[in-house]
Protein backbone atom coordinates (compact mmCIF):
# COMPACT_ATOMS: atom_id res chain seq x y z
CA UNK A 1 0.00 0.00 0.00
CA UNK A 2 2.55 2.42 1.35
CA UNK A 3 4.60 1.85 -2.58
CA UNK A 4 1.56 2.09 -4.58
CA UNK A 5 1.15 5.79 -3.09
CA UNK A 6 4.41 6.71 -3.41
CA UNK A 7 4.68 5.32 -7.46
CA UNK A 8 4.03 8.57 -9.96
CA UNK A 9 3.16 11.11 -7.42
CA UNK A 10 5.03 13.47 -4.68
CA UNK A 11 3.20 11.98 -1.66
CA UNK A 12 5.83 10.69 0.89
CA UNK A 13 4.62 8.36 3.34
CA UNK A 14 6.08 6.71 6.54
CA UNK A 15 4.59 3.97 8.69
CA UNK A 16 4.97 3.57 12.45
CA UNK A 17 3.52 1.67 15.03
CA UNK A 18 1.89 4.39 17.72
CA UNK A 19 0.76 3.00 21.05
CA UNK A 20 -2.31 4.61 22.04
CA UNK A 21 -1.48 6.34 24.81
CA UNK A 22 0.88 8.54 22.41
CA UNK A 23 -2.21 9.59 20.12
CA UNK A 24 -3.86 10.31 23.34
CA UNK A 25 -1.11 12.37 24.24
CA UNK A 26 -1.03 14.23 21.69
CA UNK A 27 -4.55 14.54 21.01
CA UNK A 28 -4.51 18.88 20.71
CA UNK A 29 -2.19 18.21 17.27
CA UNK A 30 -4.45 15.77 15.72
CA UNK A 31 -7.43 16.97 14.14
CA UNK A 32 -9.81 14.09 13.91
CA UNK A 33 -12.48 16.30 11.05
CA UNK A 34 -10.76 17.64 8.62
CA UNK A 35 -12.97 19.30 5.81
CA UNK A 36 -12.97 16.56 3.40
CA UNK A 37 -15.13 13.99 5.74
CA UNK A 38 -17.74 14.00 7.63
CA UNK A 39 -18.86 10.23 8.34
CA UNK A 40 -21.49 9.03 10.18
CA UNK A 41 -21.39 9.01 13.58
CA UNK A 42 -20.68 5.49 15.18
CA UNK A 43 -22.96 3.53 17.41
CA UNK A 44 -21.96 2.32 21.06
CA UNK A 45 -22.10 -0.58 19.88
CA UNK A 46 -19.03 -0.06 17.22
CA UNK A 47 -17.27 1.64 19.90
CA UNK A 48 -17.36 -1.68 21.90
CA UNK A 49 -16.27 -4.08 19.66
CA UNK A 50 -13.24 -1.81 18.74
CA UNK A 51 -12.39 -1.79 22.17
CA UNK A 52 -12.59 -5.20 23.04
CA UNK A 53 -10.90 -5.87 19.54
CA UNK A 54 -7.93 -4.20 21.15
CA UNK A 55 -8.06 -5.47 24.22
CA UNK A 56 -7.68 -9.00 22.95
CA UNK A 57 -4.58 -7.69 20.71
CA UNK A 58 -6.58 -8.39 17.21
CA UNK A 59 -5.32 -6.38 14.20
CA UNK A 60 -7.25 -3.43 13.07
CA UNK A 61 -6.95 -1.43 9.98
CA UNK A 62 -4.10 0.96 9.03
CA UNK A 63 -4.89 4.53 9.89
CA UNK A 64 -3.99 7.18 7.67
CA UNK A 65 -2.94 10.70 8.57
CA UNK A 66 -1.68 13.75 6.65
CA UNK A 67 1.19 16.06 8.08
CA UNK A 68 0.04 19.39 8.11
CA UNK A 69 2.47 21.86 9.50
CA UNK A 70 2.66 21.03 13.18
CA UNK A 71 -0.65 19.32 12.95
CA UNK A 72 -1.79 15.79 11.54
CA UNK A 73 -5.09 15.75 9.70
CA UNK A 74 -7.54 12.09 9.80
CA UNK A 75 -7.78 11.18 6.19
CA UNK A 76 -9.15 7.51 7.55
CA UNK A 77 -9.75 5.98 10.74
CA UNK A 78 -11.61 9.10 12.26
CA UNK A 79 -14.29 7.35 13.97
CA UNK A 80 -11.58 4.64 15.36
CA UNK A 81 -9.56 7.33 17.08
CA UNK A 82 -12.17 8.93 18.61
CA UNK A 83 -13.75 6.19 20.11
CA UNK A 84 -10.30 5.21 21.53
CA UNK A 85 -10.53 8.53 23.02
CA UNK A 86 -13.65 8.08 24.65
CA UNK A 87 -13.12 4.93 26.02
CA UNK A 88 -9.77 6.62 27.61
CA UNK A 89 -11.98 9.64 29.14
CA UNK A 90 -14.60 6.99 30.48
CA UNK A 91 -17.59 7.73 28.12
CA UNK A 92 -18.49 4.49 27.82
CA UNK A 93 -17.55 0.72 29.05
CA UNK A 94 -17.15 -2.72 27.60
CA UNK A 95 -20.57 -4.47 26.71
CA UNK A 96 -22.53 -6.05 29.61
CA UNK A 97 -21.79 -9.58 28.18
CA UNK A 98 -17.87 -9.28 26.84
CA UNK A 99 -16.25 -12.92 27.52
CA UNK A 100 -13.35 -13.44 29.75
CA UNK A 101 -9.73 -12.27 28.75
CA UNK A 102 -7.30 -15.51 29.88
CA UNK A 103 -8.37 -14.97 33.20
CA UNK A 104 -9.90 -11.49 33.59
CA UNK A 105 -13.20 -10.30 34.25
CA UNK A 106 -13.95 -6.92 31.85
CA UNK A 107 -17.61 -7.20 31.13
CA UNK A 108 -18.92 -3.69 31.66
CA UNK A 109 -15.65 -2.30 32.67
CA UNK A 110 -14.90 1.45 32.30
CA UNK A 111 -11.15 2.77 31.23
CA UNK A 112 -10.40 3.16 34.93
CA UNK A 113 -11.78 0.31 36.16
CA UNK A 114 -9.71 -2.46 33.90
CA UNK A 115 -7.50 -4.39 35.62
CA UNK A 116 -3.48 -3.12 35.56
CA UNK A 117 -2.27 -6.20 33.07
CA UNK A 118 -5.00 -5.31 30.43
CA UNK A 119 -4.60 -1.78 30.94
CA UNK A 120 -1.18 -2.51 29.77
CA UNK A 121 -2.13 -4.83 27.06
CA UNK A 122 -4.55 -1.63 25.56
CA UNK A 123 -2.11 1.59 26.00
CA UNK A 124 0.82 -0.16 24.17
CA UNK A 125 -1.30 -1.75 21.74
CA UNK A 126 0.52 -0.46 18.49
CA UNK A 127 -1.80 1.54 16.15
CA UNK A 128 -0.27 1.19 12.51
CA UNK A 129 -0.56 4.53 11.28
CA UNK A 130 0.69 5.70 7.62
CA UNK A 131 1.63 9.79 7.94
CA UNK A 132 0.98 11.03 4.16
CA UNK A 133 3.89 14.18 4.11
CA UNK A 134 3.01 16.86 1.53
CA UNK A 135 0.14 15.43 0.43
CA UNK A 136 -2.43 18.25 -1.38
CA UNK A 137 -5.52 18.36 -0.53
CA UNK A 138 -6.93 16.56 -3.99
CA UNK A 139 -4.49 13.81 -3.34
CA UNK A 140 -5.82 13.33 0.09
CA UNK A 141 -9.42 13.35 -0.62
CA UNK A 142 -8.84 10.83 -3.82
CA UNK A 143 -7.04 8.44 -1.51
CA UNK A 144 -9.75 8.89 0.52
CA UNK A 145 -12.32 8.06 -1.78
CA UNK A 146 -10.52 5.14 -2.88
CA UNK A 147 -10.20 3.91 0.73
CA UNK A 148 -14.00 4.44 1.94
CA UNK A 149 -14.85 2.96 -1.66
CA UNK A 150 -12.30 -0.17 -1.63
CA UNK A 151 -10.92 0.45 -4.72
CA UNK A 152 -7.40 -0.52 -5.90
CA UNK A 153 -4.83 2.74 -7.25
CA UNK A 154 -4.06 -0.19 -9.84
CA UNK A 155 -7.66 -0.65 -11.01
CA UNK A 156 -7.75 1.77 -13.58
CA UNK A 157 -4.28 0.49 -14.55
CA UNK A 158 -5.51 -2.54 -15.75
CA UNK A 159 -7.84 -1.39 -17.31
CA UNK A 160 -5.89 0.43 -19.42
CA UNK A 161 -4.27 -2.50 -20.13
CA UNK A 162 -7.56 -4.12 -21.70
CA UNK A 163 -7.69 -3.86 -25.44
CA UNK A 164 -10.49 -3.16 -27.20
CA UNK A 165 -12.56 0.34 -28.60
CA UNK A 166 -14.06 0.71 -25.17
CA UNK A 167 -10.72 1.17 -23.62
CA UNK A 168 -9.41 3.34 -26.94
CA UNK A 169 -13.03 5.52 -27.13
CA UNK A 170 -12.37 6.19 -23.17
CA UNK A 171 -8.68 7.17 -23.95
CA UNK A 172 -10.00 9.40 -26.27
CA UNK A 173 -12.67 11.05 -23.64
CA UNK A 174 -9.81 11.80 -21.77
CA UNK A 175 -7.76 14.58 -24.90
CA UNK A 176 -11.57 16.53 -24.58
CA UNK A 177 -10.50 20.05 -23.68
CA UNK A 178 -13.07 19.84 -21.15
CA UNK A 179 -10.83 18.19 -19.35
CA UNK A 180 -8.26 21.21 -18.99
CA UNK A 181 -11.07 22.73 -17.40
CA UNK A 182 -11.54 20.57 -14.76
CA UNK A 183 -9.81 21.14 -11.07
CA UNK A 184 -7.89 18.32 -9.98
CA UNK A 185 -4.78 16.10 -11.48
CA UNK A 186 -4.77 13.69 -13.44
CA UNK A 187 -2.75 11.75 -11.04
CA UNK A 188 -3.12 7.57 -11.19
CA UNK A 189 -5.28 7.86 -14.44
CA UNK A 190 -8.41 9.95 -12.52
CA UNK A 191 -9.30 11.37 -16.03
CA UNK A 192 -9.42 7.88 -17.81
CA UNK A 193 -11.10 6.66 -14.38
CA UNK A 194 -13.78 9.97 -14.66
CA UNK A 195 -14.18 9.56 -18.30
CA UNK A 196 -15.35 5.27 -17.45
CA UNK A 197 -17.89 6.34 -15.42
CA UNK A 198 -19.20 8.92 -17.85
CA UNK A 199 -19.37 6.49 -20.05
CA UNK A 200 -21.35 4.22 -18.52
CA UNK A 201 -23.56 6.43 -16.84
CA UNK A 202 -24.33 7.55 -20.48
CA UNK A 203 -24.50 3.46 -21.75
CA UNK A 204 -26.89 2.31 -19.01
CA UNK A 205 -28.89 6.13 -19.72
CA UNK A 206 -29.17 6.64 -16.18
CA UNK A 207 -27.33 7.13 -13.10
CA UNK A 208 -26.18 3.39 -11.64
CA UNK A 209 -23.61 1.69 -10.21
CA UNK A 210 -20.07 3.12 -11.47
CA UNK A 211 -18.06 0.59 -9.30
CA UNK A 212 -14.18 -1.12 -10.34
CA UNK A 213 -16.15 -3.72 -10.81
CA UNK A 214 -19.20 -2.19 -13.17
CA UNK A 215 -16.38 -0.66 -15.24
CA UNK A 216 -14.62 -3.74 -15.82
CA UNK A 217 -17.39 -5.31 -17.21
CA UNK A 218 -17.77 -2.61 -19.23
CA UNK A 219 -14.68 -2.61 -21.07
CA UNK A 220 -15.61 -6.16 -21.54
CA UNK A 221 -18.62 -6.49 -22.95
CA UNK A 222 -17.78 -3.46 -25.39
CA UNK A 223 -14.95 -4.76 -26.87
CA UNK A 224 -16.23 -3.67 -30.44
CA UNK A 225 -18.41 -0.39 -29.08
CA UNK A 226 -18.94 1.35 -31.89
CA UNK A 227 -16.56 5.18 -31.85
CA UNK A 228 -18.77 6.95 -33.87
CA UNK A 229 -22.16 5.40 -32.77
CA UNK A 230 -25.18 7.07 -30.90
CA UNK A 231 -23.96 7.03 -27.49
CA UNK A 232 -19.98 8.08 -28.18
CA UNK A 233 -22.01 10.98 -29.97
CA UNK A 234 -23.81 11.81 -26.88
CA UNK A 235 -20.97 11.48 -24.68
CA UNK A 236 -19.18 14.08 -26.86
CA UNK A 237 -22.17 16.31 -26.93
CA UNK A 238 -22.16 16.53 -23.35
CA UNK A 239 -18.79 16.97 -23.27
CA UNK A 240 -18.77 19.98 -25.95
CA UNK A 241 -21.95 21.82 -23.57
CA UNK A 242 -19.50 21.17 -20.08
CA UNK A 243 -16.44 22.66 -22.03
CA UNK A 244 -18.67 26.10 -23.15
CA UNK A 245 -20.13 26.34 -19.54
CA UNK A 246 -16.51 26.12 -18.01
CA UNK A 247 -14.32 27.50 -20.88
CA UNK A 248 -11.15 28.07 -18.22
CA UNK A 249 -10.00 26.10 -15.09
CA UNK A 250 -12.35 25.84 -12.51
CA UNK A 251 -11.42 24.38 -8.80
CA UNK A 252 -15.26 23.54 -7.93
CA UNK A 253 -14.85 20.66 -10.23
CA UNK A 254 -14.17 18.07 -8.29
CA UNK A 255 -12.87 14.66 -8.81
CA UNK A 256 -16.39 13.90 -6.87
CA UNK A 257 -19.04 15.85 -8.77
CA UNK A 258 -17.49 15.91 -11.94
CA UNK A 259 -19.41 12.98 -12.80
CA UNK A 260 -22.71 14.04 -11.56
CA UNK A 261 -22.49 17.23 -13.39
CA UNK A 262 -21.82 14.95 -15.93
CA UNK A 263 -25.23 13.14 -15.46
CA UNK A 264 -26.91 16.26 -15.19
CA UNK A 265 -26.05 17.87 -17.98
CA UNK A 266 -26.57 14.59 -20.16
CA UNK A 267 -29.92 14.52 -18.77
CA UNK A 268 -31.05 18.06 -19.36
CA UNK A 269 -30.10 17.80 -23.38
CA UNK A 270 -31.56 14.61 -23.42
CA UNK A 271 -35.05 16.25 -22.29
CA UNK A 272 -34.96 19.96 -22.03
CA UNK A 273 -34.37 22.84 -24.01
CA UNK A 274 -31.35 23.88 -22.93
CA UNK A 275 -28.57 23.61 -25.34
CA UNK A 276 -27.76 27.78 -25.23
CA UNK A 277 -28.11 27.62 -21.47
CA UNK A 278 -24.79 26.92 -20.81
CA UNK A 279 -23.46 30.18 -18.69
CA UNK A 280 -26.67 29.96 -16.51
CA UNK A 281 -25.68 26.49 -16.00
CA UNK A 282 -22.50 27.29 -15.03
CA UNK A 283 -23.45 29.97 -12.81
CA UNK A 284 -25.37 27.89 -11.20
CA UNK A 285 -22.88 25.54 -10.29
CA UNK A 286 -20.54 27.66 -8.92
CA UNK A 287 -23.09 28.94 -6.96
CA UNK A 288 -24.34 26.42 -5.39
CA UNK A 289 -20.70 25.45 -4.58
CA UNK A 290 -19.74 28.41 -3.41
CA UNK A 291 -22.96 27.91 -0.83
CA UNK A 292 -22.50 24.48 0.23
CA UNK A 293 -18.92 25.27 1.40
CA UNK A 294 -19.84 28.45 3.47
CA UNK A 295 -23.21 25.88 4.65
CA UNK A 296 -20.30 23.30 5.53
CA UNK A 297 -18.36 25.92 8.03
CA UNK A 298 -21.34 25.66 10.47
CA UNK A 299 -21.38 23.27 13.30
CA UNK A 300 -23.47 20.30 11.69
CA UNK A 301 -26.80 20.66 13.69
CA UNK A 302 -27.04 24.09 12.02
CA UNK A 303 -25.89 23.54 8.51
CA UNK A 304 -28.71 22.74 6.09
CA UNK A 305 -29.74 19.13 6.16
CA UNK A 306 -29.35 18.06 3.04
CA UNK A 307 -25.88 19.57 2.56
CA UNK A 308 -24.85 17.31 5.44
CA UNK A 309 -26.28 14.37 2.88
CA UNK A 310 -25.14 15.56 0.06
CA UNK A 311 -21.67 15.90 1.97
CA UNK A 312 -21.70 12.33 2.88
CA UNK A 313 -22.95 10.97 -0.20
CA UNK A 314 -19.85 12.55 -2.01
CA UNK A 315 -17.23 10.95 0.81
CA UNK A 316 -18.49 7.79 1.12
CA UNK A 317 -19.61 4.78 -1.49
CA UNK A 318 -19.56 7.48 -4.10
CA UNK A 319 -19.75 5.42 -7.26
CA UNK A 320 -22.52 2.85 -5.90
CA UNK A 321 -25.78 3.66 -7.28
CA UNK A 322 -27.85 4.98 -4.35
CA UNK A 323 -25.32 7.92 -4.15
CA UNK A 324 -25.11 8.77 -7.77
CA UNK A 325 -28.92 8.64 -8.13
CA UNK A 326 -29.52 10.42 -4.62
CA UNK A 327 -26.94 13.16 -6.09
CA UNK A 328 -28.66 13.38 -8.84
CA UNK A 329 -31.85 14.00 -8.08
CA UNK A 330 -30.87 16.43 -5.34
CA UNK A 331 -29.09 18.71 -8.04
CA UNK A 332 -31.81 18.61 -10.71
CA UNK A 333 -34.11 19.96 -8.13
CA UNK A 334 -31.63 22.62 -7.05
CA UNK A 335 -31.48 23.63 -10.32
CA UNK A 336 -34.86 23.69 -11.30
CA UNK A 337 -35.27 25.69 -8.00
CA UNK A 338 -32.79 28.46 -9.42
CA UNK A 339 -33.55 28.70 -12.97
CA UNK A 340 -37.33 27.49 -12.58
CA UNK A 341 -38.02 28.53 -16.73
CA UNK A 342 -35.84 25.73 -17.90
CA UNK A 343 -38.76 24.11 -20.90
CA UNK A 344 -38.96 20.43 -21.61
CA UNK A 345 -37.45 20.19 -25.52
CA UNK A 346 -41.26 18.83 -27.17
CA UNK A 347 -44.03 20.95 -25.18
CA UNK A 348 -45.80 18.70 -22.68
CA UNK A 349 -48.80 19.02 -20.57
CA UNK A 350 -47.39 17.22 -17.73
CA UNK A 351 -45.01 18.19 -15.46
CA UNK A 352 -42.27 15.97 -14.56
CA UNK A 353 -41.81 14.12 -11.53
CA UNK A 354 -38.28 16.14 -11.16
CA UNK A 355 -40.68 19.72 -11.83
CA UNK A 356 -43.15 18.47 -9.38
CA UNK A 357 -40.46 18.13 -6.51
CA UNK A 358 -38.85 21.29 -7.14
CA UNK A 359 -42.47 23.25 -7.13
CA UNK A 360 -42.98 21.06 -4.12
CA UNK A 361 -40.48 22.06 -2.19
CA UNK A 362 -40.37 25.34 -3.01
CA UNK A 363 -43.86 25.76 -1.83
CA UNK A 364 -43.17 24.39 1.46
CA UNK A 365 -46.29 21.90 0.26
CA UNK A 366 -48.49 24.12 0.86
CA UNK A 367 -51.40 24.77 -1.26
CA UNK A 368 -51.31 27.72 -2.99
CA UNK A 369 -54.64 28.41 -5.23
CA UNK A 370 -56.36 28.54 -1.94
CA UNK A 371 -60.01 28.67 -3.52
CA UNK A 372 -61.11 25.68 -0.88
CA UNK A 373 -58.63 26.07 1.57
CA UNK A 374 -56.51 28.62 3.57
CA UNK A 375 -52.95 27.46 2.18
CA UNK A 376 -53.27 23.30 3.47
CA UNK A 377 -50.25 21.51 4.01
CA UNK A 378 -50.66 18.50 1.26
CA UNK A 379 -48.32 15.41 1.47
CA UNK A 380 -46.19 14.14 -1.39
CA UNK A 381 -48.99 11.81 -2.67
CA UNK A 382 -51.87 14.06 -2.24
CA UNK A 383 -51.67 17.07 -4.18
CA UNK A 384 -51.56 18.50 -7.57
CA UNK A 385 -48.81 20.36 -9.76
CA UNK A 386 -51.19 23.16 -10.66
CA UNK A 387 -50.27 25.63 -14.06
CA UNK A 388 -50.49 29.18 -13.04
CA UNK A 389 -51.31 30.37 -16.34
CA UNK A 390 -53.14 27.06 -17.43
CA UNK A 391 -51.59 25.25 -20.31
CA UNK A 392 -55.06 26.20 -22.51
CA UNK A 393 -54.44 29.75 -21.89
CA UNK A 394 -50.88 29.25 -22.88
CA UNK A 395 -48.78 28.63 -19.68
CA UNK A 396 -45.59 27.00 -19.69
CA UNK A 397 -45.26 23.52 -18.31
CA UNK A 398 -42.19 25.18 -15.98
CA UNK A 399 -41.45 24.89 -12.36
CA UNK A 400 -41.85 28.62 -12.68
CA UNK A 401 -45.71 28.42 -13.69
CA UNK A 402 -46.21 25.40 -11.55
CA UNK A 403 -47.29 25.44 -7.53
CA UNK A 404 -48.45 23.51 -5.38
CA UNK A 405 -52.58 22.55 -5.28
CA UNK A 406 -54.28 20.49 -3.48
CA UNK A 407 -56.97 18.03 -4.55
CA UNK A 408 -59.97 19.97 -3.60
CA UNK A 409 -58.93 23.85 -4.59
CA UNK A 410 -57.34 21.63 -8.23
CA UNK A 411 -60.77 20.42 -8.47
CA UNK A 412 -62.63 23.83 -7.84
CA UNK A 413 -60.20 25.38 -10.34
CA UNK A 414 -61.42 22.69 -13.02
CA UNK A 415 -64.37 24.02 -13.07
CA UNK A 416 -63.80 27.60 -13.46
ZN1 LIG B 1 -56.22 24.21 -1.45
Amino acid sequence: MNSTFNQGGSVETNKRPWPITSTYSRRDKIDTNPDFQRPAVWTRAQKQLLIDTIIRGYDIPKLYWRKNGIKYEVVDGQQRLRAIWEFIEGKFGLPKNADLVGKYEIASMKYHELPDEILTEFETYPLDIVVLQEADEEEVREMFLRLQNGTTLKAQEKRNAMPGNMRNFVKSLVEHPFFLSIGFKNSRYAFDHVAAQMTLIEIEGTPCNIKDSNLNSMYEKHKKFDINGAIAKKTQRVLNFLKRAFPDKTPELHRYNVVSLYALVSHLLESYAVSDRYSEISKWFINFETWRREELKHPQDQCDAEVVIYHEKTSHSTDASDSISWRHQYLMRKLFESIPNIELKDSQRSFTNEQKLAIFRRDDSLCQVKIKCKGLKCNWDNWEADHKISWSNGGKTIVENGQVSCIECNRAKGKN
